[in-house]
């Protein structure tokens, strides 16, 4: 079954000018997952007239340039659009710790103080706003099934990539290179030479490291400032992400 990638944006946490980094898959089914959920990501599906059709949030790591829209848009599906039950989102998450330190270091602080369908205050936690699946392999029926694969990007912080079992990469944050073998790759990029201690993958590397045969199946993302000034398709690369473009998986 087909699966539709819609690019919500293609930013760096960096970038202010640009959305940020951040898709949804979605199949012939009711399934609408997002892979991360960024601080400019609700604004977007609102945008687009979904946000309330967002079932499934798959989650790499807790920047807030990935997470920073999980209070607005756990809110707006709780309070605006009053989910409960079993048509609350789930979140998707490799480790029960790092469901734990999303909601302990990122969203309980704005989220906590909740009310209940009577109007009455309620000590929220994160299973009031969503449903959590945790485990190695995010299975979102409808939609290919996504495993969790840890990469590096800054150090002692949890994270991950996702290989989809359509074999397609997607890199979210990560310093490391991509698996050559995958049919087609979105990777992260930043645009100095490489150095010791970076986050995301250097371009330079990925152009003096990578096959032609890799680059040309390899999409850049998550782009920072002075991004325009490369031209990623001269190197060997398929391009650049751009806002709403869309593939078919
Ligand atoms: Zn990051």
């Amino acid at each position: 079954m087909a699966t539709t990638m819609h690019w919500l944006g293609n930013g760096s946490g960096l970038n202010l000018a640009l959305n940020n980094t951040s898709f949804y898959l979605k199949g012939a089914g009711p399934r609408l997952a997002l892979v991360d959920c960024g601080f400019t990501v609700p604004a977007r599906l609102h945008a687009l007239g979904i946000l309330d059709k967002v079932t499934d949030i798959i989650v790499t790591h807790l920047h807030a340039d990935h997470v920073g829209g999980l209070e607005t848009l756990g809110s707006m599906l709780y309070y605006a659009l009053r989910r409960r039950g079993d048509q609350l989102p789930m979140l998707h998450l490799p480790t029960d710790a790092l469901a734990q330190q999303l909601w302990d270091q990122s969203l309980q602080a704005g989220l906590v103080n909740g009310s209940d369908d009577a109007n009455q205050p309620i000590d929220a936690t994160l299973t009031t706003y969503f449903r959590v699946s945790t485990g190695p392999i995010a299975r979102i029926e409808g939609l290919p099934a996504a495993t969790f694969i840890p990469t590096r990007h800054i150090p002692r912080m949890p994270n991950y990539s996702l290989r989809f079992d359509n074999r397609t990469y997607y890199s979210a944050d990560s310093r490391d290179m991509p698996p050559f073998d995958a049919d087609l790759i979105f990777q992260d990029v930043h645009f100095q030479p490489p150095f010791d201690d970076e986050v995301h993958a250097s371009y330079f590397r990925l152009r003096d490291e990578m096959p032609a045969t890799v680059r040309a199946k390899t999409w850049l993302v998550h782009l920072g400032n002075g991004y325009e000034n490369f031209s990623p398709e001269k190197d060997g690369f398929a391009g650049f992400i751009k806002q709403d473009q869309e593939f078919q998986l």
